[in-house]
């Protein structure tokens, strides 16, 4: 059952204040937190407490729920605006695409295994967030879509795609741990056509970004 009492508006609360001592600081990302039950997006088994911990869980197909702090982080990185268009790469359990469609963005949103695809189109929609789910390579894009203000990339790709580069609105700008073992995040800023400004933000750790040929279906 989809359900979400006081005690788990208690836990996120007590989460929201561990993020804010972590330094997220932007108001409408950590009210997104504060509202989206992220209990939902993972085992209905798992313990409560489990789910507002600022860890990754497990969920599908060998994939992880970022943690909390990477959640938030990224989304604060983006500098979300109301009504503007999103491309989401990895959608795993949709938890970044509800923050996201909190935000009021236009959410698309892209994941290559089957199996989650289906399960978070299905739980976003029983939950009210409107969002695009796509079953695809996010190495493509979604050109039918383009071009779009923010992209968001939650998994971790060996180099910068050009084709996401060439999906992004000039003066756009796209979220994206780059690297093989470990990542180093990027927020990278299309400032014309041919130049773009990358800003570092430090390491991370996520899933691989997998390219087509390795797509087991
Ligand atoms: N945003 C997710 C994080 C999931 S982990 C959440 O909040 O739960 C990253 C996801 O990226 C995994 O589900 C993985 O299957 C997906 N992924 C990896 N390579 C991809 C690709 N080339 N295209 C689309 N999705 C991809």
């Amino acid at each position: 059952m989809l359900n979400d009492t006081l005690r788990h508006k208690g836990l996120r609360n007590k989460l929201v204040e561990e993020l804010v001592s972590k330094g997220i600081t932007d108001k409408s990302v950590l009210e997104a937190i504060r509202t989206v039950p992220r209990h939902l997006f993972m085992e209905l088994s798992f313990d409560p407490k489990i789910a507002y911990m600022d860890n990754a869980v497990k969920i599908a197909r060998e994939q992880t729920i970022s943690r909390p702090f990477t959640v938030a982080f990224q989304t604060q990185l983006l500098e979300v605006s109301k009504k503007e268009k999103i491309l989401e790469i990895g959608t795993g359990s949709g938890y970044q695409t509800a923050v996201l469609c909190h935000l009021k963005a236009e959410v698309y949103t892209i994941e290559r295994q089957r199996q989650l695809f289906l399960s978070a189109k299905s739980l976003l929609h029983s939950l009210g967030y409107v969002a695009k789910s796509f079953f695809s390579d996010g190495y493509r894009g979604l050109t039918a879509f383009a071009p779009y203000d923010k992209i968001l990339v939650t998994c971790g790709a060996p180099q910068v795609p050009d084709e996401l580069i060439r999906q992004l609105k000039v003066g756009g700008s796209m979220v994206i741990p780059i690297g093989e073992q470990t990542q180093t995040m990027y927020k990278i800023i299309k400032k014309s056509e041919t130049e773009i400004e990358t800003l570092n933000f430090g390491d991370c750790k996520f899933v691989p970004m997998l390219e087509e040929k390795e797509i087991n279906l």
